[in-house]
C-alpha cells in the first residue's frame, strides 16, 4: 500500500504554501480527516498500523477528536477495545464516560499525527493513575523527527520532515507564491 500517494490522492497531504494555525507558513499541510472518511481506507491504515506492534495490546487508547477513527481501526485490527481521552472543564484530559482500565494493562496510544507528541504525551499522564504498561505510541504521520517520546517508541505508516517557515523569512513568500489558509474555501 502506497500510503503516501493515497495520502495525496484523498487530499489528506497537500504539498504548496499554507499558512498553519500556528501563524507559521509551511510548503505541506496535513488533514488526516481527508483519507480517514473513506471507511475502507481507515481501515486498512488501521490494519498497517496494528502490524507494527509486535504485541498485542489489551486497549487502544487515542486523544478525541483525532485519534478516534484511526484508533477505533487499530483497536478492531486487534479485536481488543477502543477508549479515548477527553478535555475536562479545565483543559485537562482524561478518560470519561466511565472508561476504566485495570492496573499493569499493556497500552497502545494511537494519534492521527504526532507534531510536537505534545497531546500523545497529554494522554500518557492521564493514564498514570491506571498504573498502564504503555508499550508503544502509534500514528499515521510522525512529523516530530523522534523515534521515541520519553521512554516509548513511536511507529508511524509514514514519517514526513516539513518544512516550517517564520512569514517573515519564509522563502515561498519570497518567490510571490500565494499563501493558503487550509480549511478556507478556494
Ligand atoms: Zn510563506
Amino acid at each position: 500500500m502506497d500510503i503516501v500517494n493515497l495520502m495525496k490522492e484523498t487530499n489528506a497531504l497537500l504539498t504548496g504554501h499554507f499558512l498553519l494555525s500556528s501563524g507559521l507558513h509551511s510548503d505541506t499541510y496535513i488533514q488526516c480527516a481527508q483519507i480517514l472518511k473513506y471507511p475502507q481506507y481507515a481501515e486498512a491504515l488501521g490494519k498497517e498500523l496494528s502490524k507494527m506492534f509486535n504485541v498485542v495490546p489489551d486497549y487502544i487508547v487515542s486523544p478525541a477528536l483525532g485519534g478516534i477513527i484511526i484508533g477505533y481501526e487499530v483497536a478492531k485490527a486487534f479485536n481488543v477495545p477502543f477508549l479515548f481521552t477527553e478535555r475536562n472543564k479545565e483543559g485537562v484530559m482524561e478518560l470519561r464516560r466511565n472508561f476504566f482500565i485495570e492496573k499493569n494493562k499493556k497500552v497502545i496510544i494511537i494519534e492521527d499525527v504526532i507534531t510536537t507528541g505534545k497531546s500523545t504525551l497529554e494522554v500518557v499522564e492521564s493514564l498514570k493513575k491506571y498504573n498502564p504498561d504503555i508499550v508503544g505510541l502509534g500514528c499515521i504521520v510522525n512529523r516530530s523527527k523522534k523515534e521515541h517520546l520519553e521512554n516509548y517508541p513511536i511507529k508511524s505508516l509514514i514519517e514526513i520532515d516539513a518544512k516550517t517557515y517564520e512569514p517573515d523569512n519564509c522563502p515561498l513568500c519570497k518567490e510571490n507564491i500565494p499563501v493558503v489558509k487550509p480549511g478556507s474555501r478556494k
